[in-house]
């Protein structure tokens, strides 16, 4: 799931996209408010991480731009301390949260989290179909109670088709979502990795809509 990462001081970026990859999460980092703008306007993530003290725009009117531009993805802005007027204008703006610097990754993480899966479907850090159970918290694979290891890009890969359970993605959508900016995937990379999840899952869990891309059926509301 990509997270885009607004903050111009370069060890903040740098410790918060360590921990968003940790977490498993797909951050991608931006220093400065127009290309903020720009890549939040253009591009899709799950979620946004913004700081307000940006150069060329500020976080409040890149919020503000991308509101007005209908762009819906949920936002913590990063704030300075004591600015209670900073809250109150980003809230305003539109912002679904907000973190005083300095500030522990653990809670960045965990309210990330809540807003990603407030937007989404679940609303538990579990989610569940066709037998398959994975934990973001945790970052735990199991099928049918029985416990999968696997890797933190298979993790990733599961975790964007549940996220998306009942449609169809194609292998494209999941290689922006679960490669880093940085890596490369071979053109045959998903099909290798979706090949060996299957092994491992031992159970028709992700299914092949051939020339469209890959899906996990949503369980029927019982
Ligand atoms: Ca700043």
């Amino acid at each position: 799931m990509r997270i885009l990462v607004v903050e111009d001081e370069a060890l903040i970026a740098q410790s918060i996209k360590a921990a968003l990859q940790e977490a498993g999460f797909v951050p991608e980092v931006v220093s400065d408010g127009n290309t903020a703008w720009f890549q939040g306007g253009t591009e899709d993530y799950a979620a946004a991480v913004l700081d307000i003290g940006l150069p060329q725009l500020d976080g409040l009117s890149v919020l503000r731009n991308w509101r007005q531009e209908k762009v819906n993805m949920p936002v913590i802005l990063l704030t300075a301390k004591g600015s209670w007027s900073e809250r109150v204008d980003g809230i305003d703006a539109g912002a679904d949260d907000y973190l005083v610097k300095p500030f522990h990754m653990e809670e960045l993480i965990a309210r990330l989290r809540a807003l990603v899966r407030r937007s989404g479907v679940e609303r538990t850090p579990q989610m569940a179909a066709k037998g398959l159970i994975l934990d973001t918290r945790q970052m735990k694979v199991s099928v049918d109670g029985a416990p999968i290891k696997v890797t933190p890009l298979e993790f990733r890969l599961l975790n964007y088709l549940l996220h998306n359970r009942g449609r169809v993605v194609s292998q494209e959508e999941l290689a922006t979502n679960i490669y880093y900016q940085d890596q490369e995937p071979d053109s045959n990379a998903i099909e290798v990795l979706v090949g060996r999840l299957r092994r491992k899952l031992k159970a028709k869990i992700i299914e092949t809509r051939r020339g469209f891309g890959y899906l996990i059926e949503a369980d029927d509301p019982t």
